[in-house]
C-alpha cells in the first residue's frame, strides 16, 4: 500500500484540467476498518492538503461519533474521494471529481484491503459509482439498510446541504443512531 500512496501522490494525469494543480489528497491502510468514499478535496482540503478539515469534516464527525485522533488514523479511516485533487468551481459549487481518478486508482487501493472494510458512500458521486444504479440520494438513503452490511449511504455533510437536512428530519432521528452503531462494531 505504501509503494501504491507514493504513485498516486506523484500522479498528474489529469493536471491540464485542474486549476490549482494536482494534489492528491488520499489516507489508507491494508487495516483501513471504513472507507470514507465522498466527491474531492474542496479548495480548503487543497492548500491544507488534509481532507475533512473543515466545517463539513466536523459534521461528518459527529455523525460518525468520533474524534479526530480515530478520524485521522488510516488504521480506522480510510479517505477515498472519487477524485484526489480539487477539481475547481463552477458557478453553483465544486466541480464534479476528475473521471480519470476513480478507474484508474480506486481498485488498485481496493484490492489492498485486509479487512472487508465498511464504506461510507458519501453524496451522489460516490453512490453512483459504487452503487451503478440511477435512484435519488434521497431514497436511497430512506432505504438505508439495504446496502448494508458492505456500504453505507449519507448526505454530503456540507453546511450548504441545510436545506436537505432541514427537509429530511429522520435523517438525524433515524439513521445517525444506526451509523454511530456500526461505526463501534467496526472500531472495536
Ligand atoms: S485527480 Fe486523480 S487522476 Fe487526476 S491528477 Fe489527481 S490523482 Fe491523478
Amino acid at each position: 500500500m505504501k509503494g501504491l500512496l507514493t504513485e498516486i501522490r506523484k500522479c498528474s494525469v489529469c493536471k491540464p484540467f485542474l486549476p490549482l494543480g494536482a494534489n492528491p489528497i488520499i489516507s489508507a491502510s491494508p487495516q483501513s476498518k471504513i472507507v470514507l468514499a465522498s466527491q474531492a478535496p474542496g479548495k480548503i482540503a487543497h492548500r491544507k492538503s488534509i481532507a475533512w478539515d473543515d466545517p463539513s469534516g466536523k459534521r461528518l464527525r459527529e455523525w460518525l461519533d468520533v474524534d479526530e485522533k480515530t478520524f485521522y488514523n488510516p488504521d480506522n479511516f480510510a479517505i477515498l474521494p472519487l477524485g484526489f485533487c480539487f477539481p475547481g468551481k463552477s458557478k453553483t459549487g465544486d466541480l464534479p471529481p476528475r473521471p480519470e481518478c476513480a478507474p484508474l486508482w480506486h481498485k488498485k487501493i481496493t484490492d489492498r484491503f485486509k479487512n472487508d472494510p465498511l464504506y461510507i458512500l458519501i453524496g451522489n458521486h460516490s453512490q453512483t459509482y459504487y452503487l451503478r444504479d440511477k435512484l435519488t440520494l434521497t431514497s436511497r438513503i430512506q432505504n438505508f439498510t439495504e446496502y448494508l452490511p458492505h456500504y453505507f449511504v449519507l448526505p454530503h455533510p456540507s453546511p450548504v446541504n441545510h436545506f436537505w437536512m432541514n427537509k429530511n428530519k429522520w435523517f438525524e432521528t433515524d439513521v445517525i443512531p444506526v451509523l454511530q452503531n456500526e461505526i463501534k462494531k467496526r472500531l472495536k
